[in-house]
């Protein structure tokens, strides 16, 4: 019987996930399905019913239910409590179980574009939920020093201090977007910007983008950027311009995505079928 995994958000239309999972299920010959299923915030809840009604597979969960969606499953993995949010649903039988794939998936993006984890000091700009998993990822893969740099310093301060416990050989320190930043650039080896601001292109994007101080940057630092609309995002064409190194943030999407994969199938996910059908171009 052919299995249907999906993925639940509102809204939904927009998402890359089936293009993706689906061109990797049919790569490995499988008899599967992913569908983008729209579900208001409130009928979450009957929506998670219904998965288990219907016997659905598996699904990833995007905004804005990947916190709403947790006391609605059985069982949550350490990752998933920590980053507060799942982005995949494995069901085993009627038991569900909450995982989150994000902090993996960008810290595996990064190793592919042979960025050292180990031993990094990063700042993370943001303090929202990609923020978090972006200090989750690079918490667990071995970074030293950690600043979360965003203009809410209260949310950066409160972030900081929920996944302390998660990262216990990590220093991890918050700042402002002001001269605070400078200094913290000044001495990073990775700069991960995990705020919303440069989504879209946009005259705001571009300000943004020229407001922070990348030249304090020492020149061998790399710059990711976790949006990918548009792929190369103001900040990431500023850090071009001034000679450093660029991770856009579609191969965090694609990695996330191959994880999950991994978790329903239990099959090496076609990496490059799933990068093809993103249309990244991992030498960029
Ligand atoms: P949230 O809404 O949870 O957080 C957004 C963060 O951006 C907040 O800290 C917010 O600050 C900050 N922010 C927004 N505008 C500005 C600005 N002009 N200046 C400074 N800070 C600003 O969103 P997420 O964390 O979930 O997602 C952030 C982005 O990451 C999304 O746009 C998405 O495209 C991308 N993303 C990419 C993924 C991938 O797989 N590549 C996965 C998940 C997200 P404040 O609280 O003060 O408003």
């Amino acid at each position: 019987m052919t299995r249907v995994y999906g993925i639940f958000g509102w809204p939904v239309a927009h998402s890359r996930s089936p293009a993706m999972h689906n061109a990797a299920f049919a790569a490995l010959g499988l008899d599967a399905v992913y569908v983008p299923l729209a579900v208001q915030p409130e009928r979450l809840g009957r929506a998670v019913e219904a998965l288990r009604a219907l016997g659905i597979a598996g699904v990833n969960v995007t905004l804005p239910h990947k916190t709403e969606v947790i006391p609605l499953l059985d069982e949550i993995t350490p990752a998933a409590r920590a980053m507060a949010a799942v982005n995949t649903v494995i069901r085993r039988e009627q038991w569900l179980v909450g995982d989150n794939t994000d902090a993996e998936g960008l810290a595996r993006s990064l190793r592919e574009a042979q960025v050292a984890l180990h031993g990094a000091s990063a700042v993370v700009l943001g303090a929202g939920g990609a923020a978090r998993a972006a200090v989750f990822g690079l918490a667990s893969s071995g970074a030293l020093r950690i600043t979360v740099a965003a203009r809410n310093r209260a949310a950066a301060t409160a972030l900081v201090a929920e996944l302390a416990s998660h990262a216990p050989a990590v220093t991890l320190a918050t700042c402002g977007l002001d001269a605070e930043l400078t200094s913290a650039l000044s001495s990073c080896s990775l700069l991960i910007q995990a705020t919303s601001a440069t989504l879209g292109a946009s005259e705001a994007a571009d300000a943004f983008a020229a407001s922070l101080p990348l030249e304090a940057l020492p020149a061998s630092a790399t710059v990711c950027d976790l949006v990918y609309k548009p792929l190369r995002t103001a900040v990431l064409v500023r850090a071009d311009r001034l000679g450093l190194r660029t991770v856009d943030g579609l191969g965090m999407l694609l990695h996330q995505g191959a994880l999950a994969f991994e978790r329903w199938t239990e099959q090496t996910a076609p990496i490059d079928v799933m990068r093809q059908a993103l249309g990244h171009d991992r030498t960029r």
